[in-house]
C-alpha cells in the first residue's frame, strides 16, 4: 500500500494530526517543527506523542515527516544566523527523539553571494554541530529549485554535503518534485535517466521520502512555485508514473500542494487509484 500524506499544522499536536490524516485516506503526514518563520517550539507534549505512537500502530502510520523552518539558514553570511540555524536544528533533532526513528527535512539553504563551494561547507558544518551519532532521526537534505543563490539543486551539491557530514548513516534525501522539475531534471519525460543519475551521484539507497507538488512555471524555471497535481507544467500522469515507479512506489509521499483537505484528500485518492491500477503496459 503506498504511503502518502500531506502537510498538516501541527497546532494541535500529534494525534489530532494522524486523525485529520486518516480522514483524508492518508497514512502519514508532515508538519513544521516549529513556526515555519522560526522562533521558538512549543514544550514537548509526551502523552499527546505516546497517544499518537499508539495510533500510529493501529493505524499503520510507518514513518512521519517533520520540517524544519523554510526561514533556517545554514549557509548565511552572518554567523549569527548560521549559529541560530544549527541550534534550532539541534533542538529539533533533540525533540524528535522523544519520537524514535522518524524524518526531518530541511532547505541546504542560500549562500547569499558566497559561493556554492563555501555554502557546502557551511552546509556541513551546520550538520556536523547539530547531529549526534546516537540521533534515531534521519536528516534529509530537500532538492531545491534553484532560486535566486539556493544550494542543492543539482544532485552534486548534495553528494558534496553529505561527502562532508560526520553521521553520514543519519541522513538522506528528500526529491520534492516541482524542485527538480524547475532545476532541470525532467521527471516528466525522463524519470528512468533522473533517477539513474541520482542513484550515479548521491545512491538510490540516500533517498528517502519524495515530495509531490506540481509548478505553476515551465521546465527548468528555478522558481519554485508549488500547482495542484494536475493542475501545473508537470501534469497528472506524470505523477501516477511516479507513486508506481518500481524505485520509488515503496518510498513516503508528501503532498505539499496549494490545498485545502478536501483537495488533499481527492490528490489522495487519484494517486492511491493510479498505484492500485498500475500503468497501462
Ligand atoms: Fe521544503
Ligand atoms: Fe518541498
Ligand atoms: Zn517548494
Amino acid at each position: 500500500m503506498l504511503t502518502i500524506g500531506c502537510h498538516m499544522s501541527s497546532s494541535k499536536g500529534f494525534l489530532h494530526m494522524g486523525k485529520e490524516a486518516s480522514s483524508i485516506g492518508a497514512n502519514t503526514f508532515q508538519f513544521f517543527t516549529r513556526n515555519p518563520r522560526g522562533g521558538s517550539a512549543k514544550a514537548l507534549d509526551l502523552a499527546d506523542i505516546r497517544a499518537y505512537q499508539e495510533y500510529a500502530v493501529s493505524h499503520g502510520f510507518p514513518v512521519i515527516l517533520a520540517h524544519a523552518p523554510y526561514t533556517l539558514n545554514a549557509c548565511a553570511k552572518e554567523g549569527r544566523t548560521r549559529d541560530f540555524a544549527w541550534e534550532t536544528m539541534a533542538d529539533d533533532i533533540r525533540r524528535m527523539e522523544a519520537l524514535p526513528g522518524q524524518m526531518y527535512n530541511f532547505h541546504p539553504g542560500s549562500h547569499v553571494g558566497q559561493g556554492i563551494e563555501a555554502g557546502i561547507e557551511w552546509i556541513a558544518q551546520c550538520l556536523n554541530q547539530a547531529m549526534t551519532p546516537e540521533q534515531t532521526t534521519t536528516v534529509l537534505l530537500e532538492t531545491m529549485a534553484g532560486k535566486g543563490t539556493e544550494v542543492g539543486s543539482r544532485f552534486e551539491e548534495l553528494r558534496a554535503i553529505l561527502d562532508r557530514v560526520k553521521y553520514p548513516e543519519h541522513m538522506g534525501v528528500c526529491l520534492d518534485t516541482c524542485h527538480v522539475y524547475d532545476a532541470g531534471y525532467d521527471v516528466v519525460n525522463r524519470l528512468d535517466e533522473v533517477l539513474a543519475e541520482f542513484d550515479r551521484i548521491i545512491g538510490l539507497d540516500r533517498l528517502r521520502a519524495l515530495h509531490l507538488n506540481d509548478s505553476k512555471n515551465p521546465f527548468a524555471s528555478h522558481k519554485d512555485r508549488h500547482e495542484k497535481i494536475g493542475m501545473g507544467s508537470l501534469g497528472q500522469e506524470a505523477f501516477e508514473r511516479i507513486v508506481c515507479h518500481p524505485v520509488l512506489k515503496d518510498l513516503p509521499f508528501f503532498l505539499e500542494t496549494p490545498n485545502e483537505l478536501p483537495g488533499y484528500a481527492a490528490e489522495i485518492a487519484m494517486l492511491r487509484k493510479a498505484a492500485e491500477r498500475g500503468l497501462p503496459a
